[in-house]
């Protein structure tokens, strides 16, 4: 096991990166776990930190099955050999789960514990808002530093453009549009596809924008459907063969089936509902996907060695940036009003 080298005599080595490979390099140890739900990219974003890691001179431990790991001591060193033949594929290889005993001080505790036994000095905490959450509260028990990669298809983390998972869940939606799209056209029905984003309606709205959708719901406003009645029903007057309701999941309680209940009620006409589901969460990651996974994880690793802690690495515009952990989970990211209005004018 390395020992734990003072922050001042790690910080002299920073200044001569070329110094790798030298015999009295300090190591920073880094642990590294994927944690929630999956997102495709989070075995890119594994392969970013480690890699970047081990260019610097570092070492890197995998957790697995997220804080559950952490708690039961479940890490083992990663080189980069054990991140070959990772990047393109879906899911996490180091697995994810939910881990109600962390969510207990306890738990938390057991944590530390293991993170001391292996004398870590960074972790590196993959997942949506409530894993960011527990790196949180782990950070708030332990001294060592603790940074966020934002993973989750949802894209509701505040602080980063996008999140991991996101433009490959959206990818997945739009391609099961396309198909629905010929179905609905050829029977001249109404559809109504659920997907997913829990409270959010980012996936929603950019599935309705790419699917030329006629109609989105979303969490982020109160529907009303005698007026997408009307509007549904305007369109078939107009020459629409076909209409497609794009329904976040979180946007009505019940979900497209309870939407498509209500529509039902208001104008006799029927609505066939499709929920796409977890199709949304697997599958190789798009290249977009690989080149923002890989780039965030390379920054954690960029982030740690700068000394930072207490921070979520995210994307705005091009540029990488460092948000606190406690903004990324408590603020709240808004849809941008525009682009639901275009999605609106541009669906008549
Ligand atoms: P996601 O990260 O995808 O949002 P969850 O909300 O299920 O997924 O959170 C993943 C895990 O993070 C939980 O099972 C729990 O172990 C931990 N966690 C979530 N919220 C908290 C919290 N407020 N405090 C401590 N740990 C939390």
């Amino acid at each position: 096991m390395q020992p734990r080298i003072p922050r001042a005599t790690f910080a002299k080595c920073l200044s001569f990166p070329e110094r790798n490979g030298e015999e009295n390099m300090a190591h920073l140890r880094f642990a590294i776990l994927t944690s929630g739900g999956d997102a495709s990219g989070m075995n890119a974003a594994l392969r970013g930190v480690v890699r970047e890691a081990h260019a610097q001179g570092h070492v890197v431990m995998g957790v697995q099955r997220g804080f559950c790991g952490l708690i039961q001591g479940a890490l083992n060193p990663l080189g980069p050999r054990d991140v070959s033949n990772i990047l393109q594929h879906g899911g996490t290889f180091l697995r994810t789960s939910r881990c109600p005993e962390f969510a207990t001080e306890e738990g938390r505790r057991k944590a530390v514990d293991t993170l001391r036994a292996h004398a870590v000095d960074v972790l590196i905490v993959v997942g949506g808002n409530g894993s960011l959450r527990g790196a949180m509260a782990l950070a708030g028990l332990w001294g060592g530093q603790v940074l966020g990669l934002p993973g989750t298809i949802d894209n509701d983390l505040y602080g980063t453009d996008e999140t991991i998972g996101y433009d490959t869940a959206v990818t997945t939606a739009l391609d099961a549009i396309d198909k629905i799209r010929d179905t609905a056209d050829s029977h001249e029905r109404f559809f109504l596809v659920e997907v997913m984003g829990r409270d959010a309606g980012f996936i929603a709205l950019q599935v309705a924008l790419g699917g030329g959708a006629e109609e989105v719901l979303v969490p982020e406003e109160t529907p009303d459907f005698p007026a997408m009645v009307a509007r549904l029903r305007k369109g078939r007057q107009n020459g629409k063969t076909s209409s497609i309701v794009i329904v976040a999941e979180g946007a009505y309680p019940g979900g497209a089936q309870a939407v498509a209940t209500e529509l039902h009620k208001l104008g006799g006409d029927d609505y066939r509902v499709t929920v796409l589901g977890h199709i949304q969460r697997g599958g190789a990651p798009t290249a977009r996907e690989r080149l923002l996974a890989t780039r965030l994880g390379a920054h954690a690793v960029r982030a740690a060695i700068a000394g930072e802690t207490g921070k979520m690495v995210g994307l705005a515009g091009n540029r990488l940036t460092l948000v606190p952990l406690a903004d990324a989970v408590n603020k709240k990211k808004s849809l941008d009003p525009e682009l639901l209005a275009l999605a609106r004018r541009l669906s008549q």
